[in-house]
C-alpha cells in the first residue's frame, strides 16, 4: 500500500483556524453570563472597559483606513479603497458611540442606551455592507478599470457618501431622536428590533463569508483567510449583542472584545499583504526575500520519487521553502520569480545546491538508505551563471559527494534560451557524472532536434497532462507519446503530480518509470524524509 505522509499544516491557513477558535472561544466566553461573580465584576467596570474596547476598535479601524489609504497611493486597488473609506466611517460612527454611551459626559444632548445603539447600528450596518461589498466586486486595479468617471471618482464618490451618511446619522440622532424607533427599553431590555436589525448584520457577514469562501481556493489575487477569521469574529460579536438584558453585562463587554479583535485581524490583512494586489505584494516580497536567507526563514523539502515497476524509492526532488513570520508561508511558485528579477536569485540558488549537496552528502555518509539521486531545480539565471559547472564541482568536492548521487533539473524553456550555450553546460555536467532532467516536459518550446542534443537522462512529465489522464483520452495519448519518444532517445521518464490511483494505474500501462505526487507523499522535511525512506528501502508491490 502506497504511505501517503503530509507536511505540517501550512500557516497560510493558520488565521482561519484562528478565526474558529475565537468562536469556540466566544461560545465558552458566553457561559460567564451565567456565573455570577464574574457578571458583577462586568457590571461594576463596564464604562471603563467600553471605553478601552472601543477606542481599541476605533484605533484599529482607524489603522485600516490609513493602510488602506497609503496602499491605494502606491497602487490604485479599487476593493481596497472602497474598504478604507467604510472603516473611516466606522470609526466616526463609533467615536460618537462611545462619547453617548450611558455614564459618559453629555455628548451635545443628554446620553442614554438608545443613542448610543444608534450610531452603533450604524457603524456596523456600514461595516458589514462595505465588507460585502469588498468581497463581491472583482478586483481589478483601478487602471484596469473603464475610465468612465476618471480616477478621482473611485476616491471621491465612496468617501463623500460614507460622509454623508455619517453627517445624517449625527444630526437625525443628536438633534431629531424622535424620528427614529425604539430600540432599547430600560426595563424590558433590547427590542425585536434591534435584534432584528442584529441579525441583519449576522447575516451579511455570513453572505460575504460564503462569497469569499467560495473564491478562497483559487484566489490568485490576494490570500483571503485573514479576511475570512475577520468576517467571523465579527459575527460571533454580533450574535453576543444580541442577547444582552442590561447595557453592562458581560455578553456585552464579550461582544466589543471580539469586535476588536476582528478589526485587529482586518487590519492584519492589509498590513501582511493578504489583501493587497500583486504589484504591492511583490515589492512586499522582494524587500522580505533579501533578508530570508540570513535570518534562515528558507529550508529545504524532499520529495520522494517512486520506481513503478518494484515500487521503492527511486529517487527525490529537493524544493526550496520560504517562512515569513509575517507573512507566512510563500510557494516557490510565486517567490522564484521575484528572485529572478530582482537579482536574488544567484545568492538563493547557491543556498539551495550548497545545503542541499551538505545534505545528501550526510544522508551517504551516516549509510542511509537513500542511495538514490536528489535533483535539485536550475532557475534560468542560475544555469546562465557562467561559473556553474566549477561551483557544482567545486561543492561536490568539499563535501565529498560522488556526482551520481546530484541531478539537476531545468526546464525546456530554460534550455532552449540559448540552446547551443545549454547544450554544451548539459554535456560538461554530465561528463562530471550529475545527471539531468528536463522539467515540466510538454509546456516549453523544446524542438525534437535540439532535445536530442541536450541529451538529458530524464524527462518529467508535467502535471498538467496528468491531471485529467483518467478522464481525458488526448493526455493518455500526449503520455504515451512522451515515453515512446524518451525510451527511444534512451531517456526516462518521470510522471509529475500524480494524485490519483486511476492515474497510477494508466502510467504503469504506458510503461512510465518512475512517478512523484501526493499520492505517494508530499515533499517533506529531513527528519519525514529519513522516516520515509526507511520505509520504502525494500522493493514493494505497487498497487493502485
Ligand atoms: P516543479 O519543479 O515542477 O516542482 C514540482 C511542484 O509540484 C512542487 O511545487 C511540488 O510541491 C508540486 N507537486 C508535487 N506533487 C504534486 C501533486 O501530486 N499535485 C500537485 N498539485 N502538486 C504537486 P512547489 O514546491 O510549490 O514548487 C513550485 C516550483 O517552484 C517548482 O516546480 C520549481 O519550478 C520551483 N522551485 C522549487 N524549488 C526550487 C529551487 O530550489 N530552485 C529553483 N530554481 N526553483 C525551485
Ligand atoms: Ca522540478
Ligand atoms: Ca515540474
Amino acid at each position: 500500500m502506497p504511505r501517503t505522509y503530509f507536511p505540517r499544516p501550512s500557516n497560510y491557513h493558520f488565521p482561519l483556524w484562528l478565526g474558529i477558535s475565537f468562536i469556540a472561544a466566544a461560545f465558552i466566553g458566553l457561559a460567564t453570563i451565567f456565573i455570577e461573580p464574574i457578571e458583577d465584576w462586568a457590571h461594576r467596570h463596564y464604562l471603563t472597559w467600553h471605553l478601552i474596547l472601543e477606542i481599541a476598535s476605533i484605533a484599529f479601524a482607524f489603522a485600516v483606513f490609513a493602510l488602506g489609504w497609503s496602499t491605494y497611493r502606491k497602487h490604485p486597488q479599487r476593493n481596497i479603497l472602497y474598504l478604507a473609506c467604510a472603516f473611516i466611517g466606522v470609526a466616526l460612527l463609533d467615536i460618537a458611540h462611545t462619547l453617548s454611551f450611558e455614564g459618559m459626559p453629555a455628548f451635545v444632548t443628554p446620553n442614554n442606551p438608545e443613542k448610543a445603539i444608534y450610531f452603533w447600528l450604524v457603524a456596523r450596518y456600514m461595516a458589514a455592507v462595505g465588507l460585502l461589498i469588498v468581497v463581491w466586486l472583482p478586483w481589478p486595479s483601478v487602471n484596469e478599470l473603464p475610465q468612465r468617471h476618471g480616477r478621482i471618482a473611485h476616491l471621491v464618490w465612496p468617501l463623500s457618501l460614507v460622509l454623508a451618511i455619517v453627517l445624517l446619522t449625527l444630526g437625525v440622532v443628536l438633534y431629531a431622536p424622535a424620528w427614529l424607533p425604539q430600540v432599547f427599553n430600560t426595563e424590558t431590555g433590547l427590542s425585536d428590533l434591534k435584534i432584528v436589525s442584529e441579525y441583519g448584520i449576522i447575516t451579511l457577514h455570513i453572505l460575504a463569508l460564503a462569497i469569499l469562501l467560495r473564491r478562497l481556493p483559487n484566489n490568485s489575487e490576494c490570500n483571503l483567510y485573514l479576511l475570512a477569521s475577520a468576517l467571523l469574529l465579527m459575527a460571533v460579536s454580533e450574535l453576543l449583542f444580541t442577547s444582552y438584558t442590561a447595557i453592562s453585562d458581560t455578553a456585552m463587554l464579550l461582544g466589543h472584545i471580539y469586535k476588536a479583535a476582528a478589526y485587529l485581524l482586518l487590519y492584519m490583512a492589509l498590513d501582511t499583504g493578504h489583501l493587497q494586489p500583486p504589484p504591492f505584494r511583490i515589492q512586499q516580497l522582494e524587500k522580505a526575500l533579501e533578508i530570508a536567507i540570513q535570518n534562515q526563514q528558507v529550508h529545504l523539502a524532499f520529495q520522494p520519487v517512486m520506481g513503478l515497476s518494484n515500487g521503492r524509492l527511486a529517487g527525490a526532488e529537493v524544493l526550496i521553502r520560504w517562512t515569513h513570520p509575517k507573512l507566512g508561508t510563500i510557494g516557490p511558485a510565486e517567490f522564484i520569480p521575484i528572485a529572478e528579477k530582482s537579482g536574488l536569485m544567484p545568492e538563493i540558488g547557491e543556498w539551495v545546491l550548497k545545503n542541499a549537496v551538505a545534505q545528501i552528502a550526510l544522508w551517504v555518509r551516516q549509510g542511509l538508505p537513500p542511495n538514490v539521486c536528489f535533483s535539485v531545480n536550475l532557475s534560468l539565471v542560475q544555469f546562465r551563471y557562467p561559473l556553474l559547472v566549477e561551483r557544482i564541482r567545486q561543492l561536490l568536492e568539499t563535501y565529498q559527494l560522488p556526482p551520481h548521487f546530484l541531478g539537476l533539473e531545468i526546464t525546456e524553456s530554460v534550455a532552449m534560451h540559448n540552446a547551443e550555450s545549454a547544450i554544451q553546460t548539459l554535456r560538461t555536467l554530465r561528463e562530471q557524472g550529475i545527471s539531468l532532467s528536463i522539467d515540466d516536459f510538454g509546456t516549453g518550446h523544446a524542438s525534437l532536434s535540439h532535445l536530442k542534443l541536450f541529451d538529458a537522462n530524464t524527462l518529467k512529465i508535467d502535471q498538467s497532462f496528468v491531471r485529467d489522464l483518467a478522464l481525458d483520452p488526448r493526455d493518455r495519448a500526449i503520455v504515451q507519446a512522451i515515453v515512446t519518444m524518451a525510451h527511444a532517445l534512451g531517456m526516462r521518464t518521470i510522471a509529475e503530480g500524480v494524485e490519483t490511483a486511476a492515474q497510477l494505474e494508466i502510467l504503469k500501462t504506458l510503461g512510465c518509470d518512475q512517478v512523484q505526487g501526493y499520492y505517494f507523499s508530499r515533499p517533506l522535511s529531513t527528519e519525514e524524509f529519513e522516516a520515509f525512506s526507511l520505509s520504502h528501502r525494500r522493493p514493494q508491490a505497487i498497487s493502485a
